[in-house]
C-alpha cells in the first residue's frame, strides 16, 4: 500500500490574501472545480475576516457554500477569531483552520496581544465548536505560525515550539500546522521539530505550512515527511508572497509537491497533468501575478509513475 500524502489547496486563501487584484467569486469557482476535478480533496477556500481588512476575500460565504456541494471535500477556512468561527459554524465547514504566533512579537504585530492570550481565544473557539454535537462539528485546527523564524524576532525557540504545540492539543485542537511562515526555516531544524511535537501530540495529525520564500519549501517537506508529517500545504503556482520579502514567492508549489509525492511512490490521489487546467484559469486571472514550478515549465518525466493513475 502506497503511503497516502494529503496536500491541501491553501492559495484561495493564504495566495490571494497576498496579492492586491481581486479575483472574480466565477473563476475562482472555476479553479476550485478544476482542481477537484484533478483529484484535490483538502481546499482552504476562504478566510473569515472581515471583508473591509481583505476584500479579495469577501466572497468567502459564497466560496464555501460551492465547496460543499462536492462530494469528498474537505472544506476548510481561516478563522482569526471568535467571530470568524461563529461564521464557519453557520456555514458548515469541514475544519476550522486558527492561527498564532509562536514568536511573541509577531503575535503583538499580527493581532496585538501576547501567544497566551491567543491561546486562550483558542480555547474558547474550541468551547463554541464543542457546544455542536460531536458528530456536526467542524475539525478545529490551530496553526502556530512563525514556527521556525520570525522577521521581528529573528531566532525562534524550538522547546517554544513544542510548548505551545503541547498547550494547544491539550486545549482540544484537532489538527496542528507547524508553519514556516516568512521562509526562515530548513531541513534539519523542521525535521528535529516535527518529530518532537508528532511525538508528544499522537494521535493529532501534525501538517506542514511551509512558504518557498529562500527555496528552502520542498527540502523543508522532505524533511518533514522523513520525521513523520503527512499534510501539506501548498499553493498552486505558488500563487501568493511574504508579507515581509516583496517579490518572494509564496507557498509551496501545488504541482511540485504532488511531483514529489507521487514520485517517490505516495499517493495523494492527484493528477498532476490535471493541474495544468486550474493553472491556466489562474494565469488568466492574475496575468501579472508570478506563478512558480518546475513541473510546469520542464513538464514531466518519462520515468515518472504517478500513484494516483494507478488507482
Ligand atoms: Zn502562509
Amino acid at each position: 500500500m502506497a503511503e497516502r500524502v494529503r496536500i491541501r489547496e491553501v492559495g484561495m486563501r493564504d495566495g490571494l490574501q497576498s496579492v492586491s487584484d481581486i479575483v472574480p467569486t466565477e473563476t475562482k469557482l472555476a479553479w476550485l472545480d478544476a482542481e477537484y476535478a484533478a483529484g484535490v480533496r483538502d481546499i482552504e477556500v476562504s478566510s473569515f475576516v472581515p471583508p473591509k481588512l481583505l476584500p479579495q476575500l469577501a466572497d468567502a460565504e459564497q466560496l464555501v457554500r460551492h465547496a460543499l456541494t462536492r462530494t469528498g471535500l474537505v472544506v476548510s477556512a481561516l478563522i482569526p477569531n471568535s467571530r470568524g468561527a461563529e461564521r464557519g459554524l453557520a456555514l458548515g465547514v469541514h475544519e476550522m483552520n486558527f492561527v498564532l504566533s509562536v514568536s511573541e512579537g509577531h503575535n503583538k504585530s499580527n493581532v496585538r496581544r501576547s501567544t497566551d492570550e491567543s491561546i486562550e481565544d483558542f480555547r474558547r473557539v474550541v468551547q463554541l465548536c464543542h457546544e455542536h454535537a460531536e458528530d456536526h462539528r467542524p475539525r478545529i485546527n490551530c496553526g502556530l505560525a512563525t514556527a521556525f523564524g520570525c522577521t521581528i524576532e529573528g531566532d525562534v525557540d524550538e522547546d517554544r515550539v513544542r510548548r505551545i504545540a503541547n498547550e494547544v492539543a491539550e486545549a482540544g485542537a484537532d489538527g496542528i500546522a507547524l508553519a514556516d511562515t516568512v521562509g526562515y526555516g530548513q531541513p534539519a531544524a523542521i525535521g528535529r521539530v516535527f518529530r518532537k511535537v508528532i511525538a508528544d501530540v499522537a494521535p493529532v495529525p501534525v501538517w506542514a505550512h511551509f512558504h518557498d520564500t529562500r527555496g528552502l519549501g520542498l527540502a523543508n517537506a522532505l524533511a518533514a515527511y522523513e520525521a513523520g508529517c503527512r499534510g501539506f500545504d501548498a499553493s498552486l503556482g505558488g500563487l501568493g508572497g511574504c508579507p515581509y520579502a516583496p517579490g518572494a514567492s509564496g507557498n509551496i508549489v501545488l504541482e511540485d509537491t504532488v511531483f514529489m509525492f507521487e514520485a517517490m511512490g505516495c499517493d495523494t490521489g492527484i493528477d498532476i497533468e490535471k493541474l495544468a487546467a486550474p493553472r491556466a484559469i489562474l494565469h488568466a486571472a492574475l496575468p501579472n501575478a508570478a506563478l512558480y514550478g518546475a513541473i510546469a515549465k520542464a513538464g514531466l518525466p518519462r520515468n515518472f509513475h504517478p500513484e494516483a493513475r494507478a488507482a
